[in-house]
């Protein structure tokens, strides 16, 4: 094999007959779950086709394209004639996306040169491989074999076959990957991070803040709970009526009337048992009286004087009555740690009669912009200068999720300044937010502070907006450098500092809201990283929830956030999205 592959290669040898496709087959679940990506590459027999006789691509083949591609939404497959010989070993190779793959798996091709897994079963009766090919880098075999030094395995011991591959695949493909990134132009080399790694990771290096406050139910809006609520009532505190009418013993139905013994209003009580032929007029919210366990509507009762019939209504014993701790009974779990506290905790906490509750302290968060262009406003525009919107939005979203908020105003572009200012935010907040050049490629001088404050690492995240994102510690206080870009700070911070901030703040586990409508516009994206489109949903005429874009998407644009109510996200899988299809969108009610 000549041709250099950017990804490692690993081959199964063997003679047919041994199981090379049903081992691969149980194989390949074990590894895609250890995050490896899989191309393979089969040999087959020579009148092999994937095509279907009838199909419109057979039929365009037979009629002479000697490629075939065939593409939908999820796959395509390219067939290529080779009537005069099969192809080149490292042809075939190259075929492969290997930006997409961590390892090509290859089962056949016994003769050619390229490290190999043999298969062996004694039953199928062929000779072994191993002892006359260089290229075998271990065994998986039925039985036991002792006169080399290659590792052996069960070939009947998936986990171990799997584990062999993946420690053989991971270094090979952490180094490949390195070596592709370090060739790229970029001094401080970033790592390439998916959406959902760059979450993982931050969410793994923050914790919740120490400190728990006493907090007055009504100044409780948006706090989260520092410990569970146990319920000391029972809600209901006592039996009552669930409706206006006539409570009656339950053991005593049927009576053609009843004698009205008494009139029970809310907040008073009527004290003595209930007897066979007694009723008692009862308001809705009223306790029943002993033994008057049923009660009858109002409107199907018919008093004159102090007698009440129920005109021949059904009544069924217990109807219309709330037990005593029905809804909450004394000593039950009513929130655990980690709640966050909106209008109906807090009417529930104030239900069970507490003032105050638990809460974790507030989280200080320091803010600044940066960039030399970047001016405060309320003063007048100075040439060549931008108005800093950035630290107004972050400052916006901070607000709604309750952090009390340190501005630090605007960096001076100053390297000891900057470091300097960095840390002092770092000693009095407990996380520190810039936005402003963190960019690839950029020269401001906040990267370079940053970089010698150490512990900060620049990524690039696989998405648009919002492509760079430095993300570290300063002092074990985490670090956030956003994008410049308005569109872009927001959408970074709606992915990567909010999860983290819900973290800190004591939270537990929060996932954003995600739902599916369908979209109305033809959606633009890139393969391999994902999009956040500005959109509107709405209900359409027919109940379906639709999504259609704001218009121009360009990342400076902060207008396509004022009037978006959501974000479209379209996965790195999805290329383009077409009118009619569904998508994912996170609606931002709350969050912005
Ligand atoms: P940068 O990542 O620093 O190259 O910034 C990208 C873009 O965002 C540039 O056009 C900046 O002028 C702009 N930008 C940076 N900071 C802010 C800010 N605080 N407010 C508004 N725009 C900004
Ligand atoms: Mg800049």
């Amino acid at each position: 094999m000549n041709y250099s592959l950017p990804i490692p290669i690993l081959g199964f040898a063997a003679y047919s007959g041994t199981g090379k496709t049903t081992l691969l087959e149980a194989l390949l679940p074990k590894l895609t779950q250890a995050g490896l990506r899989i191309g393979m590459l089969k040999h087959a027999h020579h009148n092999f086709d994937v095509d279907k006789e009838g199909k419109d691509s057979y039929r365009l083949r037979k009629a002479g394209a000697s490629q075939m591609l065939i593409s939908s939404r999820n796959r395509f497959a390219l067939m290529t004639e080779t009537p005069e010989s099969e192809s080149e070993f490292d042809y075939l190779l190259s075929r492969f996306d290997t930006d997409k793959l961590d390892v090509i798996l290859v089962e056949g091709c016994k003769n050619i040169a390229f490290p190999k897994i043999e298969l062996h079963r004694d039953e199928v009766g062929k000779p072994w491989l191993y002892p006359n090919d260089d290229n075998i880098i271990a065994i998986a075999a039925d039985s036991d074999v002792t006169d080399t030094s290659l590792p052996t395995m069960s070939i009947n011991d998936l986990d171990a076959i799997a584990q062999f591959v993946i420690d053989y695949v991971k270094p090979k493909a952490i180094e490949s990957r390195s070596k592709a990134a370090s060739s790229c132009c970029d001094i401080l080399s970033p790592a390439f991070l998916s959406v959902a790694q760059g979450q993982e990771k931050i969410l793994s290096l923050v914790d919740t803040v120490s400190g728990v406050d006493s907090c007055s139910i009504e100044s409780g809006y948006g706090r989260v709970l520092a410990e569970n609520i146990v319920s000391p009532v029972n809600v209901p505190q006592y039996t009552n009526s669930a409706m206006d009418g006539y409570a009656i013993r339950g053991d005593d139905l049927g009576r053609e009337q009843y004698q009205v013994v008494a009139e029970v209003l809310a907040g008073h009580a009527y004290n003595q048992p209930l007897e066979k032929g007694q009723a008692v007029k009862i308001m809705t919210g009223a306790p029943t009286p002993l033994h008057g366990d049923t009660v009858v509507m109002r409107e199907q009762a018919t008093q004159t004087g102090d007698l009440v019939t129920f005109n021949g209504a059904s009544v069924k014993q217990g109807q219309n009555v709330r037990q005593a701790g029905e809804d909450l009974a004394i000593g039950s779990d009513v929130f655990a740690q980690g709640q966050r506290l909106s209008s109906a905790e807090m009417g529930m906490i104030a239900s069970l009669g507490f003032g105050a509750c638990p809460v974790y302290r507030k989280l200080k968060v320091a803010v600044f912009s940066t960039g030399d262009e970047v001016q405060a406003p309320g003063s007048e525009q100075k040439a060549n200068s931008i108005y800093d919107s950035n630290r107004f939005t972050i400052i916006g979203m901070l607000e709604k999720l309750g952090c009390e908020i340190l501005d630090f105003g605007i960096l001076e572009d100053n390297e000891a300044l900057m470091i300097k200012a960095l840390e002092d935010a770092s000693t009095q907040a407990d996380i520190v937010i810039t936005s402003g050049g963190v960019s690839v490629g950029d020269a401001d001088y906040i990267k370079l502070a940053l970089d010698k404050l150490g512990q900060i690492d620049f990524w690039r995240i696989n998405m648009r907006p919002g492509r760079p994102l430095a993300f570290g510690q300063i002092n074990n206080k985490p670090f956030f450098g956003l994008p410049g870009n308005p569109v872009a700070v927001m959408v970074s911070f709606i992915n990567f500092v909010e999860p983290a901030l819900r973290k800190m703040q004591g939270e537990q586990n929060w996932q954003p809201l995600k739902v599916n409508a369908i979209a109305t516009d033809n959606l633009r994206s890139r393969q391999g990283r994902t999009e956040f489109s500005r959109g509107v949903y709405e209900l359409d005429a027919t109940g379906q929830l639709t999504v259609r874009t704001t218009g121009k998407q360009g990342s400076g644009i902060l207008r396509s956030m004022s009037e978006a109510n959501c974000l479209i996200e379209i996965s790195p899988a999805v290329d383009t999205v077409k009118s009619g299809e569904s998508v994912t969108i996170i609606p931002l009610q709350g969050r912005i």
